[in-house]
């Protein structure tokens, strides 16, 4: 779901417009954190008992957010990030601490963006561009066209109307089905098609497209366009907050023609780079030969500081190595924590990691990925694995009076142990309290540290620490097996990562 959609044009993000998106979930008030008044005298219970005297969760997440900042995947700020990060995780005791490189293509900055109408009531508006789309040619100005075409047969009754327009891209109260669905869902030839309608507007002189952010009270939000591959068609896209976005809806349909100047200065890289997983571990006492990864993608969107997306599950990963070292437990099987990157342009860290251990995934044991923000674990979704299911109830029963009562069989995706789940690896996503997730902090200009709530977050580190060290030390092996599933279609939205 996550990979290989970035030639998707803005123009496909119907069911953002929509509010389908599949994580548009109406958050219902966060559980309290349930708390326990003692913890057992076992190995776990000292480890959750050291995470919840002292946690210092929160104090890295508002670290790697205040202090570095945003960190798109390429940037001297991610660089900064996994320096940072190695060096904690030495000073943790981890070993082997390393760094493994992958091509990624090439980067993107982020410039200054703005917008204003020179007609009617003359306002300025935020916009936001679409990272690795390409800039506009300085401020240029244009009238507005409403283009409602979900497919190329469709866009083409647009031509001869583009050249110098911007374009607002897909009218969100039309309800008809999209592209994919009328196609049988084809991914292939949905990306074809989607390159073709870019080529489209690019052939036809149009200047840009602006496409409604899909969030509530004025937020924004960002994902990738094509462009990290040169060979991609693209176009200077961006996205308008809900409420200008639907004045500039409502003016478009009054007729007066609609003009506006937009500057949109992202900017690429001459030439492609590597981006680079942070990999550090505890070796095993007994089976040192298997492996219980625990990881997180240390990349971010950058209109905020990426505190819940995903400084938070980094930071988890790195309170696991903390606690126990300052516990002295030492698991039986090797705990390897992994810092990926590349996780939002499409899982490109774990996917590049997976495919150079392609010999060695018979050895893991488990993977764990921590990724919904601050919001309490509840349990891990199970992806389908039911033969996993009595080892993972075993594997969390001992967090069952924290909250971490919920194995469902469902499968997601939009995150890294999806490229371990295809490999036929037992993968598992936390499932977590959704806490001002996908309807707040996501990919938004409001992800920083202040949306942390840390109970919850520190109940999220003792989920992973306490789920990890039982599969890092019981007798059995959870199964591996490529789960039989339906095709994957392309998806109605962006392609969502968490
Ligand atoms: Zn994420």
């Amino acid at each position: 779901m996550a990979r290989a959609p970035y030639i998707l044009l803005p123009l496909v993000f119907t069911a953002l417009l929509q509010g389908q998106s599949p994580f548009r979930v109406t958050p219902p008030p966060p559980s309290p954190v349930p708390v326990l008044a003692s913890y057992p005298d076992t190995p776990a219970g000292k480890l959750l008992k050291e995470i919840k005297d002292h946690a210092e969760v929160v104090s890295r997440v508002e670290y790697l957010s205040d202090m570095i900042g945003p960190r798109l995947t390429g940037s001297e700020h991610l660089r900064r990030a996994q320096r940072w990060a190695a060096a904690e995780m030495k000073k943790l005791g981890a070993e082997n601490v390393h760094e493994e490189a992958y091509d990624f293509g090439l980067t993107w900055t982020r410039g200054v963006d703005s917008a204003r109408l020179l007609t009617q009531n003359g306002i300025r508006f935020r916009v936001d561009q679409l990272a690795w789309s390409p800039a506009t040619k300085g401020a240029v100005q244009g009238e507005l066209l409403l283009v409602d075409a979900r497919n190329l047969e469709e866009l083409k009754a647009f031509q001869g109307q583009l050249k110098g327009k911007i374009l607002l891209r897909t009218n969100p109260f039309d309800k008809r089905p999209s592209l994919p669905r009328r196609q049988g869902g084809d991914m292939a030839s949905y990306q074809t098609e989607q390159a073709a309608m870019t080529q489209l507007l690019l052939d036809e002189g149009a200047l840009a497209t602006l496409s409604m952010s899909g969030r509530k009270n004025g937020l924004s939000f960002t994902t990738s366009g094509p462009g990290r591959d040169p060979k991609n068609p693209a176009i200077a896209a961006a996205f308008v907050p809900q409420e200008p976005y639907k004045m500039l809806l409502r003016q478009v349909a009054s007729k007066e023609p609609v003009r506006l100047e937009l500057s949109l200065g992202g900017s690429f890289s001459a030439k492609p780079v590597q981006a680079y997983n942070v990999v550090g571990e505890l070796r095993g006492t007994e089976l040192p030969q298997e492996v219980v990864i625990i990881g997180a993608h240390l990349d971010s969107w950058d209109l905020g500081t990426g505190a819940t997306d995903n400084a938070t599950g980094s930071s988890i990963c790195l309170e696991v190595l903390r606690a126990l070292q300052a516990t002295g437990l030492k698991p039986k099987r090797t705990l390897r924590v992994i810092l990926w990157s590349g996780e939002e342009q499409g899982l490109l860290g774990s996917r590049a990691y997976v495919e150079a251990h392609k010999a060695e995934l018979e050895a893991i044991q488990a993977v764990l990925v921590h990724d919904m923000g601050t919001g309490m674990v509840k349990g891990f979704d199970l992806q389908g694995r039911e033969a996993a299911r009595a080892l993972m109830a075993q594997a969390i029963a001992p967090l069952n009076d924290l909250g971490v009562r919920e194995l469902p069989l469902r499968t997601m995706n939009g995150t890294d142990h999806a490229s371990f789940d295809r490999a036929g690896v037992p993968a598992f996503a936390a499932s977590q309290e959704p806490v001002d997730y996908f309807e707040g902090t996501h990919h938004s200009q409001m992800d920083y540290p202040d949306h942390l709530q840390p109970d919850q977050l520190i109940q999220g580190a003792q989920a992973i620490a306490g789920t990890a060290w039982e599969l890092l030390n019981m007798p059995g092996r959870l199964p591996h097996g490529i789960v039989a599933r339906p095709a994957r279609t392309a998806p109605e939205g962006p392609t969502p990562t968490r």
